[in-house]
C-alpha cells in the first residue's frame, strides 16, 4: 500500500523530488540517451528516475528548507535540461547545415560528370566522325566523295574523277578507248568501246552509282552538323560546296549514261576530246 502511495506522490507533486538527483550520474546519462528532442518518454524517465530517491524522504516530512533547497535542486536540474536541449538543437542545427553542404556538392559533382559524359560522347561522336570521313574520302582528289561510283575491282571514286580517267583513255586515233587501271589495284578497267557493226545493244556501262558509300557520306555530314564542325552547319560552305560538286558529278553522270544508252559515247568523247585539244 505504500508502495502505491509513493508512485502517486512522484506523479502527481512534480517538485517534489531528491536533493541527490543532481549528483545521480546514472539519471544525467540516462536521460542524455534516451532524449530525442520533443519525446515526452524524457519527462517520465526522469520522474521514474526521481523516484527511486523519494523513497529516502517524503515530502509530507521534509522541513521548510529542505522544500525550499528541493525546490532549487529541481530548477537547476531544469537548467541543466534546458541547456541540454538548447545543445541537442545546436548539434541538430549544425548537422542539417552539413547534410545541406554534402547535398550542394552532390549536385555539383553529378553536374560535373553529366557535363564530363556529354563532353566524352561528343568526343567519341567526333572520332567515329573522323573515321566516316576517312571512309567517305576520294583516294584521287583527297575530297570527300562526290557522286561515287564503284569500277569493276570494287573500288570507288567521285564520278567526276572516273571520268576523267576515261577522257584520257580515249584514243582520237583508234575512235574508242584503250583500258585504264585502278589506281588503287592497278586492275586494268575495260571500257567497251561501241561498235554498230557488232553490238546490237549499246554495252553496259562500265562503273556504277555505290549506294552505301552515298548512304554513309550523307551520315557523315549530318553528323558534322550535329557536332557543330565548322562549315557544316545548314548554311555551311564546306556542306554547299559538297553539296554543288555532288549535283555536278551526278549530272555529269546522268549525261555520260543518257549518252551510253543512245549509243553515241564515242562521238561524245571525241568531241570532248578535241576540244580539249
Ligand atoms: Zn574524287
Ligand atoms: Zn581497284
Amino acid at each position: 500500500m505504500a508502495h502505491v502511495r509513493r508512485r502517486d506522490d512522484s506523479e502527481t507533486t512534480s517538485t517534489s523530488t531528491s536533493r541527490g538527483a543532481l549528483e545521480s550520474q546514472p539519471l544525467l546519462s540516462a536521460t542524455k540517451e534516451s532524449y530525442v528532442p520533443g519525446d515526452s518518454r524524457l519527462v517520465a524517465t526522469s520522474s521514474q528516475a526521481l523516484q527511486g530517491k523519494n523513497e529516502q524522504q517524503d515530502p509530507r516530512t521534509m522541513s521548510l528548507e529542505e522544500k525550499e533547497a528541493e525546490v532549487n535542486n529541481r530548477m537547476a536540474e531544469l537548467e541543466i535540461m534546458k541547456k541540454r536541449v538548447e545543445e541537442d538543437r545546436a548539434a541538430l542545427e549544425d548537422r542539417k547545415e552539413r547534410l545541406k553542404k554534402r547535398e550542394r556538392a552532390f549536385r555539383r559533382n553529378s553536374d560535373e560528370q553529366s557535363r564530363n559524359a556529354e563532353n566524352s560522347t561528343r568526343e567519341v561522336k567526333k572520332g567515329v566522325n573522323n573515321e566516316f570521313l576517312k571512309a567517305v574520302e576520294c583516294p584521287i582528289c583527297s575530297d570527300i566523295l562526290a557522286a561515287p561510283h564503284v569500277l569493276t575491282c570494287g573500288h570507288s571514286f567521285c564520278f567526276s574523277d572516273i571520268h576523267t580517267m576515261a577522257l584520257n583513255a580515249f584514243s582520237l586515233e583508234l575512235d574508242g578507248f584503250v583500258n585504264f587501271h585502278c589506281p588503287l589495284c592497278r586492275v586494268p578497267i575495260l571500257i567497251p568501246g561501241y561498235n554498230p557493226e557488232v553490238h546490237k545493244v549499246a554495252p553496259p556501262f562500265y562503273c556504277s552509282p555505290c549506294r552505301p558509300l552515298q548512304a554513309v557520306i550523307e551520315l557523315a555530314t549530318r553528323n558534322m552538323q550535329d557536332l557543330g564542325v565548322e562549315g557544316w552547319g545548314e548554311e555551311g560552305e564546306e556542306l554547299q560546296r559538297w553539296k554543288q560538286r555532288e549535283k555536278e558529278g551526278q549530272d555529269l553522270a546522268e549525261m555520260i549514261k543518257l549518252h551510253w544508252s543512245n549509243n553515241d559515247a564515242r562521238d561524245l568523247f571525241s568531241s570532248l576530246k578535241q576540244s580539249m585539244l
